[in-house]
C-alpha cells in the first residue's frame, strides 16, 4: 500500500506556449499567421479556432469565413 503519489501528476503536463507556430518563414520573410486583436493591438494576437479567432485578451471573436 504505498506508490500512488505521482501517477496522476505525470499524466497532466503543461505544454509551453509555442509563440513560433504564430509564424512562418518564407524566404527572408517573417510571416504572422495569426492576426492581430483590433482591440488590444499589437499587444495580443487572435488565437485560431476551427472557424473563428479569438481574443484571449478582451473576448474579440472573428469569425472566419470559408473560402471553397
Ligand atoms: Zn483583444
Amino acid at each position: 500500500m504505498a506508490a500512488k503519489k505521482d501517477s496522476k501528476k505525470e499524466a497532466k503536463k503543461k505544454k509551453p506556449f509555442n509563440r513560433y507556430k504564430m509564424y512562418s518563414v518564407s524566404g527572408d520573410k517573417l510571416e504572422r499567421k495569426n492576426k492581430l486583436c483590433p482591440k488590444c493591438g499589437k499587444d495580443s494576437y487572435l488565437a485560431a479556432h476551427k472557424d473563428r479567432l479569438t481574443c484571449g485578451k478582451c473576448g474579440y471573436v472573428e469569425t472566419i469565413a470559408k473560402k471553397e
